[in-house]
């Protein structure tokens, strides 16, 4: 019997009668991760692993109906046992083990295999199926180490305070700008986030992760003369605002696996582009895979056919994608 099954309002695990992730409102919904594209609003009853709870409730309401379990920790609903892994993704992210009638299965959510001091740092689960994401699944996608990326980033904020200009990079404003707050020499300049990053923040600092001061763009004067060293941090929708007019004449950056794609820098119209994803790259999918011993994998969100083939092929698997017909409609918001 499958444990997890896709419908129309995502997926569903039938013994539990709850879905994960879901992408239409459901009476009882398991969260991944506050990204989005797998926490929405209008969910009757959310469960997730205990380190996210800032994150959902500053992203869904502080009053939604909220129930949280520490990593590891076990809860048994209808019967199917329900725990908590860390991804390795952003702040709160976890993969979701559903145990029943000695079956084991594992939901991935988005993940990451390298730790990076924001989050709890990516732990295998040994299971019968894994439920894996495919965001980044091309061999094409092999990721520097992100040292080398945070160097790269500094290089070019040197440069730019050296130029007399303010450096402004694109992030997503959860997650990715915080791996960069807590990356880069901060000693360089002050740090200027938007207002769509603070908040965020303040929600990674309360929960105990050191990220550098920052101010809020608007509370800097455009005469103050350090403005022209300063990092500002903004969500890629800030690109082209009338919000950008206030730092003159800026370098911009982008920070994003897809990076990695030639053009994209190009079509973003930025100036520099940084390869640095919260996902595992093509290696890190297959050791991730491995890791968990499961002989059955299922292959969602992202270059599905060709990873579920690879497993198939090169890893002897019953490996196949799962049908997320439903999913297409929405927006990703991480990468
Ligand atoms: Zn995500
Ligand atoms: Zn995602």
């Amino acid at each position: 019997m499958d444990l997890v099954i896709a419908r129309r309002e995502g997926l569903y695990c039938p013994p539990g009668n709850f879905y994960i992730d879901p992408w239409r409102p459901v009476p009882h919904a398991v969260i991944t991760h506050g990204h989005g594209d797998h926490a929405r609003t209008g969910n009757g009853h959310y469960l997730a692993a205990a380190p996210g709870e800032g994150i959902l409730r500053t992203r869904l309401g502080q009053d939604i109906d909220l129930q949280v379990l520490p990593y590891g920790q076990r809860l048994v609903h209808n019967g199917v046992t329900v725990s908590f892994h860390p991804a390795g993704h952003v702040l709160g992210s976890a993969q979701v083990r559903l145990e029943y009638q000695g079956e084991v299965w594992v939901a991935s959510g988005d993940y990451k295999v390298e730790a990076d001091g924001t989050c709890a740092a990516f732990e295998p689960v040994r299971c019968h199926t894994f439920i894996t994401e495919s965001t980044f699944g091309l061999p094409i996608y092999r990721w520097q180490a992100q040292q080398q990326v945070f160097e790269e980033i500094n290089q070019w904020w040197r440069a730019n305070i050296e130029a007399g200009r303010p450096s402004v990079l694109f992030a997503y404003a959860f997650g990715k700008a915080q791996r960069i707050l807590h990356g880069i020499d901060a000693s360089l300049g002050p740090i200027l986030a938007h207002g769509a990053v603070e908040p965020l923040n303040r929600v990674y600092r309360a929960a105990g992760v050191e990220l550098p001061p920052t101010l809020y763009a608007t509370e800097f004067k455009k005469t103050d003369p350090t403005l022209r060293q300063a990092l500002i941090i903004a969500p890629p929708s800030a690109a082209g605002s009338t919000w950008m007019r206030r730092f003159g004449q800026y370098s911009d950056g982008f920070a994003s696996g897809w990076m990695r794609l030639r053009g994209t820098r190009r079509r973003r119209g930025v100036d520099r582009g940084f390869v640095l994803s919260d996902h595992a790259d093509w290696p890190g999918l297959l050791w991730a895979i491995e890791q968990t011993g499961a002989e059955r994998v299922m292959v969602t969100h992202g270059s599905v056919a060709v990873l579920a083939r690879y497993l198939r092929e090169q890893r002897g698997l019953d490996a196949r994608g799962f049908d997320e017909a439903g999913m297409s409609e929405f927006e990703r918001d991480d990468d």
